[in-house]
């Protein structure tokens, strides 16, 4: 028998450094488990949460701290062990070990939680010029200091990390301008019709949103004179070609094109990799005393019934605990609905379910997305999958409600009244018991 069906008797290590690390090493104390408890993190700070990095952070409205999982005194009062700039370098599955440095620290129970990292785009990185990516603090301080009003910003890729930076940016002044591959940003998220949205939100805010546009090539402007104090990494000005023929120039250059889950520990490791770390809907991996959590997790999904891997901060926090429960011996499936928010200009939205590009037959859309305050369902096969509500803050528990009757098939086994639904005049609180 593994003892991962007895709860742990001797140390747990958690690698990595994150929210869903952090949250792990709460929920395991919270839980009881006196054990010895190890946390590794890459980073040089205590673990802390991303969202501000790209908004009130970056805007300069909230303090590093404020991003904290757990203030510094948690760790001390809770025991946990916190070894910070120790990345692990690989683990020993047989032996039960993890090493870092020259250490090696046995565990009975593991958690992997390493998280992801920005997608690099090689045409930018050979270019010479300065290119910025956010993903740390480090990175978010760094553009923080290029934000200068006036500083022209070029943000390729029109997912989450460039529209809220394309809202602090141009909030703080700058002549900004996104470049997205595709028709709408954010389409494969929230499909043409609030894709535009979102486009129409930022071009009435002044910012240059170029859709189904690609760059052809990127050049360094050394000469530029207005390319100085955007920080050592990225102070170079960049001459940006697109395929319509223009050309951009770049004081700050910012590529935000996706992240990729940081497989290799467990890869090297022999565990099973495939767009993440496989999982089962209780987060172990293919070792059985090796779980895993946050976006680096792609596990099975109950009530979606399928595989998933969710880089977003409620699954992070989310994972982080159920993993821990787990690890001490409960049967927890992580069943949580995927759920983000996102914050740009005076709009605020928040998004739960999940539907891939163009999974759909339907978007019914209550209110006005011209006026800002509305809520959107996506709907296959007769049930709602996503539900969001932008600006509609008593919306949110209605919707969540909508969607998980949509997942589980509670109403007539198709979840919601889709006339009802269709019909804005019938109060969404009304649509599920
Ligand atoms: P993202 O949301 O996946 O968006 C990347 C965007 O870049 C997509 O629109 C993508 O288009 C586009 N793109 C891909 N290759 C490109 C290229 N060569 N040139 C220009 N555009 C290109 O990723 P992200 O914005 O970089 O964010 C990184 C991660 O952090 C994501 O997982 C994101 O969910 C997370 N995050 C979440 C939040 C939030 O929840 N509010 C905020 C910030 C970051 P295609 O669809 O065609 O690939």
């Amino acid at each position: 028998m593994s003892a991962a069906d007895e709860g742990p008797r001797g140390p747990v290590v958690i690698v990595g450094g994150g929210l869903a690390a952090a949250t792990a090493a709460g929920t395991l104390r919270e839980e009881g488990f006196a054990g010895p408890l190890v946390l590794l993190s890459a980073e040089q700070h205590l673990p802390y949460e991303r969202p501000p990095l790209s908004k009130s952070y970056l805007a300069g409205d909230s303090a590093f701290e404020d991003a904290f999982v757990h203030p510094k005194e948690f760790y001390d009062s809770h025991d946990v062990t916190l070894r910070l700039g120790a990345p692990a370098t690989g683990i020993d599955l047989d032996a039960h070990a993890v090493t870092v440095g020259d250490d090696r620290i046995g565990y009975a129970r593991l958690l992997l939680a390493t998280g992801s990292s920005a997608r690099r785009l090689p045409l930018a990185d050979d270019s010479g010029a300065g290119v910025a990516y956010l993903r740390t603090v480090e990175d978010s301080d760094r553009i923080k200091a290029a934000l200068r009003p006036g500083r022209r910003v070029v943000i390729l890729g029109g997912g989450w990390i460039g529209l809220e930076v394309a809202a602090t940016a141009r909030t703080a002044g700058c002549e900004v301008v996104v470049v997205e591959p595709l028709a709408q940003p954010l389409l494969r998220v929230l499909g043409p019709t609030l894709g535009g949205t979102f486009a129409a939100l930022h071009r009435h805010h002044g910012v240059d949103v170029r859709t189904t546009t690609n760059v052809t090539a990127i050049e360094r402007r050394p000469d530029d004179d207005a390319g100085t104090g955007a920080g050592p990494d990225h102070d170079t000005p960049a001459a940006v070609h697109l395929d319509d023929g223009t050309t951009l120039v770049a004081d700050l250059l910012l590529v935000g094109i996706g992240a990729s889950p940081n497989v290799e520990l467990a890869r090297n490791a022999g565990l099973t990799v495939e767009d993440g770390v496989l999982a089962d809907a209780r987060l172990r991996t293919s070792h059985p005393d090796v779980f895993v959590a946050g976006d680096l997790a792609n596990a099975l999904h109950p009530k979606l019934g399928r595989r998933l891997r969710v880089e977003h901060w409620d699954n992070a926090k989310g994972q982080g605990a159920t993993a821990a429960r787990n690890m001490l011996g409960h049967q927890e499936d992580y069943d949580r609905l995927p759920y983000f928010f996102t914050d740009q200009y005076d709009l605020g939205m928040e998004y739960v379910g999940h539907v891939g590009a163009g999974g759909y037959d339907e978007l019914v859309v209550r209110g006005d997305p011209e006026e800002g305050v509305f809520t959107a369902f996506w709907v296959a096969g007769g049930r709602v999958l996503a539900a969001m509500h932008a600006n509609d803050w008593d919306a949110a528990d209605p919707i969540r409600a909508i969607v998980e009757a949509g997942a589980s098939g509670q109403v007539d086994d198709g979840g919601v009244d889709l006339a009802a639904l269709r019909d804005s005049r019938i109060p969404l609180d009304q649509l599920v018991t």
